[in-house]
């Protein structure tokens, strides 16, 4: 049993509109163990739309579309669905009243008639089941057809989250007797590459439930665990005792987990020993500041200065000594992104002062430019990170 997504916009193959859509519902079709095989993007255009409906049906279980049920003519998945399927668009009464009713509460003057765009909407192929839409107007619907199902959903983010959340995962997980759980359990960490993460667990990766994978981003590295089993509490069992084995291999690394953020963890520990910060950088685009900013009240604010303003370790440790007093602050942190055409790349010189010692740190930056800033705050929040907690 597996499903593909379909997205239809020619927004989405144009590049103006990021297809968050199908992230989205891959995520949920995750969590109820329905397996996901297929993605795909097509433009407004019925015919292409019913070539890849028909693809799908080919293929897959359950296709779920986004997008393309709004009322003008580029809006193309409801013909395109019932042709698919080999099938009328019948007008539906009760989905016409729901629009109708919508428009009057919302749309337009008490009592003005829907336009003919709209009660296009009020079409959907013969014999498909609608999924009441509370939080907009388009009406979405499942069709079955030879034993594979179709759901079409709004394209409106907030509106197609809804009817996910409320009507499809509910009705997919009673219609295809899904008994499994999915569950994610993941830790972030820094201060180690992905390649000595990757050394240190190797062997942990080759299992197959939980499973367990890397992902790097700028000076961070994810560890995901992933477990299935038959109840929400056997998943959380099986990914506990794997967490506990990868901790005991890269814990000291491990700063957070699952929605926590370096910046959220960083914020907590000052909070919790009554600790502020004040900042100062160049390089780095500001991005140091921007992050420190969610601390709150223990951040002392941020002063960036013009790229290349501080090109030596000295002057690092001198600037980082120096915000800390005029902030009146516990910790000073000076962050400094240079060129270092010496190692073709960029080079980082950190230090964070504190009222008896100074720590310090120097690297070189390969990876894009682009990233630098996100890379070098990441790096001097994990110095903060590390000094705060090692006092504990
Ligand atoms: P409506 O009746 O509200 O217009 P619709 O089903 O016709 O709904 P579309 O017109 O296809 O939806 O898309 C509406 C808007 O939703 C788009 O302009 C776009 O901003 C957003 N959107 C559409 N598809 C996606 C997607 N796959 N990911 C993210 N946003 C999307």
């Amino acid at each position: 049993m597996h499903a593909e997504i379909i997205a239809t916009g020619s927004e989405l193959l144009l590049g103006e509109v990021v297809d968050t859509n199908s992230t989205y519902i891959a995520r949920r079709l995750r969590e109820i163990g329905l397996n996901l095989f297929f993605k795909t993007v097509v433009g407004d255009n019925e015919q292409r739309m019913e070539e890849t409906l028909r693809i799908a049906l080919n293929r897959s279980d359950v296709i779920i579309t986004t997008g393309g049920l709004g009322p003008t003519v580029d809006d193309v998945t409801r013909p395109a669905v019932a042709r698919a399927v080999g099938r009328e668009l019948i007008l539906r009464d009760d989905l016409l009243e729901q629009i109708q009713a919508r428009f009057r509460a919302y749309g337009s003057p008490l009592g003005a008639p829907i336009g003919e765009n709209n009660k296009r909407q009020a079409y959907i192929p013969q014999d498909a089941l609608p999924i009441e839409n509370p939080v907009g107007t388009a009406p979405s619907f499942i069709v079955k057809h030879e034993g594979r199902l179709i759901i079409s959903l709004p394209g409106v983010p907030r509106e197609m989250e809804y009817l996910m959340e409320h009507a499809v995962l509910p009705y997919l997980t009673q219609e295809l007797h899904l008994t499994d759980v999915i569950l994610i359990r993941t830790l972030h960490t820094i201060g180690q590459g992905e390649s000595r993460i990757d050394e240190a667990i190797g062997e942990l990766e080759l299992e197959t439930n939980p499973t367990v994978g890397l992902s790097a981003k700028a000076g961070q590295v994810d560890i995901r665990i992933t477990a299935k089993a038959a109840t929400r509490v056997e998943a959380e069992a099986l990914n506990a005792t794997m967490e506990q084995r990868v901790r005991e291999q890269v814990g000291q690394f491990v700063f957070g987990v699952d929605d926590e953020t370096l910046e959220s963890v960083v914020a907590q520990l000052l909070i919790a020993r009554g600790q502020s910060v004040a900042s100062v950088e160049t390089g780095t685009g500001g991005l140091l500041s921007g992050r420190l900013a969610h601390v709150g009240k223990a951040f002392r604010g941020g002063v960036i200065m013009a790229d290349g303003a501080l090109i030596d370790l000295a002057a690092v440790i001198e600037t980082a000594h120096r915000i800390r007093t005029e902030r009146d602050s516990d910790l000073g942190l000076c962050a400094s992104v240079i060129d270092a055409p010496e190692q073709r790349g960029l080079k980082l010189m950190l230090a964070l002062a504190t009222p008896d010692e100074v720590k310090t740190s120097e690297r070189g930056f390969g990876g894009h430019a682009a990233l630098a800033g996100q890379w070098a705050s990441t790096a001097a929040l994990g110095l903060v990170w590390r000094s705060v907690k090692s006092e504990e």
